[in-house]
């Protein structure tokens, strides 16, 4: 039939204009990441690692370093703990591996930088801050 290739497409577009759209305003509108996201960075609860290392010796990249001390009871405490992003495989094998579940990964996926440096992460310093974060809210809002 004349014209009946114009008409289904017609009707295409007609069906398209009414339908929801799928995409997002980003970066006005946020993603929903699913709980299972990987692609972050590694958050790290300082106050439950144990400093057994498990997380270093699992991952097949080295993206992870750790430094552990000995306090006055003998006890290895953490002393430094770095995730580089940019050797990182997002394979979760250090998550699966560290006994108190202590690291996860954070939301975070928009970092970037002009240098491979930007990529590590000091997770010490960043538990520390988002500990003194979280205080000053709590604070606030009983304020
Ligand atoms: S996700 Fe994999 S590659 Fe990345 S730090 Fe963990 S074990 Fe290493
Ligand atoms: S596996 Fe977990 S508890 Fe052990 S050092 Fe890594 S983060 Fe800490």
């Amino acid at each position: 039939m004349l014209g009946k290739g114009l008409l289904t497409g017609m009707a295409v577009t007609l069906r398209e204009m009414f339908r929801k759209n799928v995409t997002e305003e980003y970066p006005e509108v946020q993603p929903d990441l699913g709980e299972r996201f990987r692609g972050g960075r590694l958050e790290l609860n300082v106050s439950k690692c144990i400093a057994c290392g498990l997380c270093m010796t699992n991952c097949p990249n080295g993206s992870i370093k750790l430094t552990t001390v000995k306090d006055e009871n003998n006890k290895r405490q953490l002393n430094t703990y770095v995730h580089n992003t940019g050797l990182c495989l997002f394979c979760n094998l250090c998550i699966e591996a560290c006994p108190p579940k202590c690291i996860e990964w954070s939301k975070e996926f928009a970092y970037s930088g002009y240098s491979r440096d930007a990529l590590i992460f000091d997770c010490m310093a960043l538990d520390k801050q988002q500990s003194a974060e979280d205080k000053s809210q709590t604070t606030e809002e009983k304020g």
